[in-house]
C-alpha cells in the first residue's frame, strides 16, 4: 500500500528518529522502542516490527567503517593488541550505539511507506 509521502522522505524521516508521516513527532518512546503513535499526526507505527533487520544492516554499516580502517592499521603498523582494542572497540560500541536507532527507524519509515508491520499477518 502506497502512503501520501514519497519513499525516500519516509525513510530520511525514520533516519533521523521522526515519523515518516509528517518527520515531527518522535518515532521512538526511549531509545529503540517504538512510540504506538505519533504525537504530532497520530499515524500508529509502534505496532510495525522490524525484528533482525536493523541489527543486521547496523552491523552491516559499522562493519564497514571499522574493519577496513582496523586492517589498514594492523598492515602499516602492526600495533600491539591492545592498541586494537583500546581504539577499535569503543569506537564499535559508539558507531553501533548511534546508528541502531537511525537504521531501525530507517527500516521502521520504510515498512510503514510499504504498509507492512513485520507480523507475518500483513
Ligand atoms: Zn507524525
Amino acid at each position: 500500500m502506497q502512503q501520501p509521502v514519497a519513499l525516500l522522505s519516509a525513510v530520511k524521516r525514520g533516519l533521523s528518529c521522526r515519523c515518516p508521516k509528517c518527520g515531527r513527532g518522535r518515532i521512538f518512546e526511549r531509545y529503540l522502542k517504538p512510540a504506538a503513535s505519533c504525537s504530532v499526526c497520530g499515524v500508529t507505527t509502534g505496532q510495525i516490527r522490524t525484528d533482525d533487520i536493523a541489527p543486521y544492516f547496523t552491523i552491516m554499516v559499522v562493519g564497514h567503517v571499522v574493519v577496513p580502517p582496523l586492517l589498514l592499521l594492523e598492515k602499516m603498523y602492526a600495533p600491539p593488541s591492545w592498541v586494537h582494542l583500546a581504539i577499535w572497540l569503543p569506537l564499535a560500541i559508539l558507531a553501533t550505539m548511534v546508528s541502531l536507532p537511525r537504521i531501525k527507524g530507517a527500516v521502521m519509515g520504510w515498512m510503514w511507506w510499504l504498509g507492512i508491520r513485520g507480523d507475518e499477518q500483513h
